[in-house]
């Protein structure tokens, strides 16, 4: 099916460009045609998708959970109490419907991709397919891995490996795609990270893992193996061209740079970072390949890039809101490499017709020199009216157009108290 957008401003941030012009899809993608079915997109911006580069669709149902008996004072306590007995008490059924809840809310919000990292150790064999199906029901681009863990043992480590190997060798979905998972360094043993780093290889599937989101997992690596975090990684392989590695909070100057040499992406979540109160990552040292990531909250990175600007502006004046704009950009480059699409992220014909149209009237005027202000003090997700994935509408007027939102949201409170009641058990 072709469209034609009219009367909308193009907005392309990854470019700065603004204009009023109509915009054509045809084919899954933008192009220069002027057939189509007409849509009439007055008074409305249109940009190129959001994208989440690090989210754990598996929380979906977390929301409003009772929180432990006795309230965790680190973040090792945090996981143990909290997330490693949430993911113990999900089953097909809570995974598939977890990623379908949270794609569907990332819809809405305007994010047309997500970079899912997915654990359910007493659900291991087929979840990747669960996940992937439900951001597929909800019509969402995305890019899902396993994250492995010998925190059950090397034996679960093991599977976590075979889930995804399986994974990147069936998929057969149009827009899902598949990397190696690793939950972090802290609770990965030699022999499990070795093997999980072989099997990327082999693949040329890049390992998704979390680094040094909180000092235990600097101070687990130098009493174990007498290096850094990121030294241990980079060691074993697990810091190469196009990995991506998440949060980063901890590193030093010398792991900031290993980081940045490396060529792998970073995923920055400032919102998840300030819930856990595990300090603020160096994001401007890390350079230009910072990607943003919600972590799990949800799936709105108009928030999270105006998170990710203010903790940055609280740092320090020199950074302007263009730099949290440009962190946002950065996430349609991982994604955009992992679908070989690298116009993915921009409104240019030939590139993927994943876009959104936001309700908004500019109250001051709109040009490429202050979009960034406009994208930090002005847009947010309520603005969203219509989304596009792949040349296909998902949300019209505010709908989803695959989903009944309201019967997802109805299954859905049924749902979660049965899996809060099962978390019971671990
Ligand atoms: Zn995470």
């Amino acid at each position: 099916m072709n469209w034609v957008l009219e009367g909308g401003l193009l907005v392309d941030p990854s470019r700065g460009r603004v204009e009023a012009a109509s915009l054509g899809v045809a084919s899954g993608k933008i192009a220069k045609t002027q057939d189509g079915e007409r849509i009439d997109v007055s008074g409305c911006v249109v940009i190129p998708g959001n994208v989440c580069a690090h989210h754990h669709l598996y929380s979906a149902l977390a929301r409003g959970m009772p929180g432990p008996e006795e309230p965790p004072r680190t973040f090792p306590e945090i996981l143990d109490r909290i997330w490693w007995r949430l993911d113990r008490a999900l089953d097909p059924e809570t995974i598939r419907l977890s990623a379908r809840l949270g794609a569907v809310e990332a819809a809405r919000a305007g994010t047309t991709s997500i970079v899912d990292h997915h654990a359910s150790p007493e659900a291991i064999g087929g979840s990747l397919d669960h996940v992937a199906d439900g951001i597929a029901e909800a019509g969402l681009r995305g890019v899902v891995c396993y994250e492995v863990t010998d925190r059950h043992g090397a034996s679960r480590g093991r599977e976590g490996i075979a889930e995804n190997v399986r994974f990147l060798r069936e998929n057969r979905r149009e827009l899902i795609r598949g990397m190696m998972g690793a939950h972090a360094s802290f609770t990965i043993g030699p022999d499990t990270m070795e093997r999980l780093v072989g099997e990327a290889r082999a693949r040329r599937a890049p390992v998704h893992i979390h680094l040094a989101e909180d000092r235990c997992d600097e101070r687990d690596s130098l009493e174990r193996y007498g290096m850094r975090t990121a030294h241990r990684l980079s060691q074993a392989g697990a810091l190469a061209q196009g990995d991506l590695v998440a949060h980063g909070v901890h590193l030093d100057e010398w792991e900031q740079r290993v980081v940045r040499d490396s060529g792998a992406w970073v995923a920055h979540n400032p919102r998840s970072n300030m819930n856990n109160g595990v300090g603020y990552a160096p994001v401007v040292a890390l350079g230009s390949r910072v990607a943003l990531g919600t972590d799990g909250i949800d799936g709105d990175m108009f928030t999270e890039a105006r998170t990710c600007y203010l903790k940055a502006r609280e740092a320090s004046w020199q950074t302007g809101p263009a730099f949290a704009v440009e962190r946002l950009a950065a996430g349609a480059a991982i994604v955009g490499g992992m679908f070989d699409e690298p116009l993915l992220g921009t409104l240019q014909p030939g590139a993927p017709a994943d876009l959104v149209v936001l309700e908004y009237r500019a109250p001051t005027p709109l040009t490429a020199a202050n979009l960034p202000g406009h994208l930090m003090f002005g847009l947010t997700a309520a603005h969203v009216r219509d989304v596009m994935v792949a040349g296909r509408w998902i949300v019209r007027d505010r709908r989803h157009q695959l989903v009944d939102e309201e019967e997802l949201a109805a299954r859905c409170r049924e749902a979660a108290p049965a899996l809060w009641n099962r978390m019971e058990a671990y």
